[in-house]
């Protein structure tokens, strides 16, 4: 599963959102088998192509695939510095694949601002700094306990005491890892590390309300934040918190209506998965059968036997075809059957790489 963490500091819409997050939550039914804690909200990826192929195979169940938001709260100036709690909450985003990262781009004078004004980069800079100064520990323990075994001669030793202190100097520049172009050998090094500036980071800049629709493009806060995210190759949505909070509360006719009369064609939320998907390179494959439909997520560039090994294990290992029909050519045929007729089902092997839309059956020996 996608895991998100969301940052920000205090006061800036984190929780409205977070709730809003919970209330759209994906039904509980489907997450029976974890617990889910409270600063974990799961919801859905909204796929409409589920409810087509639904149809089609008059399936039992549809299972959309889902994204779990963690809301990292209690990030402020000092946190890395702070006994046991700022540091416990930094360790909570150790795992996330990315980080949502709020900044309050609204004007309200009865909402105390924690730094006094509204001004969204230097908020940046505040909790960019913190999650800096996290991982610069992190990295200054790594380079001592690695540097013991320089003596010894070791190579790998010395290769990755290189990466860690070039590392280490981006981070005493106060500037996330993200930005020290690293190659894949030396990202390859780091990965055990679990680096929160490493991270992929997109910024959710939280607008008025009467400003859900057109903050993207006039908003002069969102303006500076992409500014500034255009430096590190981020992606920027303006969202209105408080806007999503009240979706929330409505079916999804409701939802449709209120959008409209507010001039949105999709809630920020959904805005916010898709950016997710888009920054993390992850597409969707289908299963679809009589008992059950369901959109699987994986990374860009996965082959088919990795792709079957989120179903099953065993599947990946006794992988030995995956019949491929794309979604488009799957609803343009009509079924599966008229399908197979026109040559659009495909046999592909363990090289194939997977992609968007790939509706798959797996053939596999137990
Ligand atoms: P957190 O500390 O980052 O979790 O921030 P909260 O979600 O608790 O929000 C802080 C305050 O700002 C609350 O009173 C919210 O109702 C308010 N707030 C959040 N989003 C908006 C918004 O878009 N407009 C306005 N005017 N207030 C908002």
């Amino acid at each position: 599963n996608l895991e998100v963490g969301i940052v920000g500091l205090p006061n800036v819409g984190k929780s409205t959102l977070f709730n809003a997050i919970t209330k759209a939550g994906a039904q509980a039914e489907n997450y029976a088998f974890c617990t889910i804690e409270p600063n974990v909200g799961v919801v859905d990826v909204p796929d409409p192509r589920l409810e087509v192929l639904h149809k089609m195979y008059d399936s039992k169940k549809t299972t959309p695939a889902s994204v779990r938001f963690v809301d990292i709260a209690g990030l402020v100036k000092g946190a890395s510095k702070g006994e046991g709690l700022g540091n416990k909450f930094l360790e909570h985003i150790r795992q996330v694949d990315a980080i949502a990262h709020v900044v309050r781009c609204f004007e309200d004078e009865d909402i105390t601002h924690v730094e006094g004004s509204v001004d969204p980069i230097r908020d940046i800079d505040i909790i960019t700094t913190e999650l800096c100064l996290a991982d610069l520990e992190v990295v200054e323990k790594r380079i001592l306990k690695t540097s013991k075994l320089l003596k010894s001669g070791s190579k790998e030793a010395k290769a990755e005491v290189e990466v860690l202190q070039k590392i280490k100097a981006c981070l005493d520049d106060g500037k996330p890892v993200r930005q020290a172009e690293l190659t894949e050998d030396e990202l390859a090094l780091t990965n055990d590390m679990n680096l929160l500036t490493l991270k992929p980071t997109l910024y959710v800049a939280n607008v008025a309300e009467d400003e859900a629709a057109t903050a993207q493009d006039d908003n002069e806060f969102v303006q500076r934040v992409k500014e500034y995210a255009a430096k590190e190759n981020a992606e920027v949505i303006a969202i209105s918190a408080r806007v999503e909070s009240e979706i929330a509360e409505l079916d999804e006719e409701e939802a449709k209506e209120y959008l409209e009369t507010i001039g949105l064609e999709e809630s920020g939320l959904d805005r916010l998965i898709k950016a997710a998907f888009k920054l993390l390179g992850l597409l969707t494959f289908l299963t679809a059968g009589p008992d059950e439909v369901r959109a699987w997520t994986i990374r860009n560039g996965t082959v088919a036997p990795k792709a079957a090994g989120k179903i099953h294990s065993d599947i990946e290992r006794g992988f030995i075809r995956a019949e491929i029909v794309n979604y488009d050519d799957l609803i343009a045929a009509g079924s599966t059957a008229a399908a197979r007729e026109k040559g659009k089902v495909r046999l592909e092997g363990k090289d194939y790489v997977m992609q968007d839309g790939d509706v798959t059956y797996f053939r596999f020996n137990v």
